[in-house]
């Protein structure tokens, strides 16, 4: 679960100018409003429009909840003192979770109805803890996909806020990248930014929603270079890639927002399951976590 990139004190060292950035945290104003948006666009004519829908709604509840029940003061104070030891300064199996990201949970259930939802909120706290552990592990399997929803997107609200005040930033020091540098968890997809940053490609968090760089001609997973193979449902210029890897048989999404603009690496994941299908179909499994839809 180590990184090679390690997050240090902001002010530590000076960035070289034109450097890569290491890692891009997370903004604090979060992307929830935009990401609920998307959701709602794509879900017009699709064949999952429901629960494209359903999610929206998520999405939208967790926006709500940044600005209503924003992070504790001494749960922020606390955040630079996670900075000296070895490892991801939010290692989500060893970072002692704060009681809040439970406040967040029983606030889904003030702005959502939804049977699965309030059958959670009816459980003691040590059993959403357990949960918690099991999802963060990533034993999916123990949780019903159902609740794993809801309760990931409690965690992820959580993680995202620490991860967007974290006092830190990365340093490369190697080429491990497997694994999330602030919080130890899989990557979503991979996207290849554009503007000033233009042809680079990060990984994106599917906890804690930091972003980190990683080079294109690599296997996110295995870090193999010989058998990248791209495949799309549509041509050559299509916004969305699996890229799958012959050594070690995963693959992962690569979004290209210069394909098409309003692309949202959550939200357009969960509307491309269609190309999920087919890369698995062909003897592929994906290397990454998938937020809003947990097997079972
Ligand atoms: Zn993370
Ligand atoms: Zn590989």
């Amino acid at each position: 679960m180590n990184s090679s990139i390690r997050m240090t004190p902001q002010g530590a060292g000076q960035a070289a100018v034109g450097a890569i950035a290491p890692v891009l945290l997370p903004s604090r104003e979060g992307n929830h409003a935009r990401r609920a948006a998307r959701l709602r666009e794509l879900a017009v004519g699709h064949p999952m429009a429901d629960y494209l829908g359903f999610v929206a709604g998520i999405v939208e509840s967790q926006e709500l909840l940044l600005t209503h029940r924003p992070l504790p003061p001494a749960l922020l104070a606390g955040l630079a003192a996670s900075l000296g030891a070895d490892g991801a300064p939010l290692d989500c199996r060893r970072h002692v979770r704060h009681g809040h990201w439970l406040v967040l949970l029983r606030g889904l259930g003030e702005t959502l109805e939804h049977p699965a939802l309030e059958e959670l909120l009816q459980e003691e706290d040590w059993r959403l803890e357990a949960c918690a552990d099991s999802l963060l592990r990533g034993d999916f399997h123990e949780v019903h996909s159902g609740e794993a929803l809801f309760i990931w997107s409690a965690l992820s609200l959580y993680f995202s806020q620490l991860a967007a005040h974290l006092p830190a930033v990365g340093i490369a020091q190697g080429e491990e990248r497997q694994f999330c540098p602030v919080c130890a968890s899989a990557p979503v997809a991979s996207s290849i930014l554009t503007g000033a940053q233009a042809g680079l490609r990060y990984l994106h968090c599917g906890l804690c929603e930091s972003r980190w760089h990683m080079v294109r001609l690599k296997c996110s997973n295995c870090e193999a270079t010989g058998g990248l193979d791209y495949w799309s449902l549509e041509d050559a210029k299509a916004p969305v890639k699996a890229e799958s890897c012959g050594e070690c048989r995963s693959y992962l999404k690569v979004f290209y927002p210069e394909h098409e603009r309003g692309l949202e690496v959550l939200a357009d994941d969960l509307a491309t399951l269609g190309l999920d299908a087919e890369v698995e179909r062909q003897g592929f499994g994906r290397s990454g976590v998938s937020p809003f839809l947990f097997p079972g």
